[in-house]
């Protein structure tokens, strides 16, 4: 069973990769909006966009999916159905249609899943992280500044402004 914890889990379920719980889209897939997703987590606050540009990288991903998709669907209607290669031109149109959306959110999911692990701690993460945060305030230094609480290599970490600690 592939169950909470597990990479395929966030992946194909579309959960945020750091806990597990937060949804990545605001919509359902029916609606067919494509990028309609959250800024952060709903759950641990952490910001899905990892860095600008992040999504480029998904594009590829969600290039290889598809074209991997479409020559399965190929290669079952021509070789083991044997339909007629109008047939396998219609079934392949079809098929891109309705996995479009999918697909692309599914190359979305996959690519954050990539650098951000589950962390069964984050409640405890954020909290640490806050408390760093306040220290620097402290000092009269502004903690979204800092490297350290900004890149991406802190995963978890939220928009300025906003507080994720007692969720
Ligand atoms: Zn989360």
């Amino acid at each position: 069973m592939i169950t909470k914890g597990n990479k395929l889990y966030s992946i194909v379920g579309m959960k945020c990769p750091r806990c597990h719980e937060g949804q990545l889209w605001k919509s359902p897939l029916y609606q067919m909006k494509l990028y309609d997703m959250h800024e952060n987590c709903p759950v641990c606050g952490l910001k899905y966009e990892q860095e600008p540009g992040f999504w480029y990288g998904a594009m590829y991903a969600a290039y290889t999916f598809s074209s991997g998709a479409l020559l399965i669907v190929m290669l079952v209607t021509l070789l083991a159905l044997k339909w007629e290669l109008q047939s396998v031109f219609i079934a392949i149109g079809v098929t891109a249609l309705i996995g479009f959306t999918y697909n692309a959110r599914l190359a979305r999911s996959f690519w954050l899943n990539l650098v951000v692990d589950y962390n069964p701690n984050w409640k405890q993460q954020n909290v640490e992280r806050e408390k760093r945060r306040e220290e620097l305030r402290k000092q009269g230094i502004n903690p979204d500044e800092v490297s350290s609480l900004t890149t991406p290599t802190h995963h978890g970490y939220e928009t300025p402004g906003t507080s994720f600690i007692g969720k």
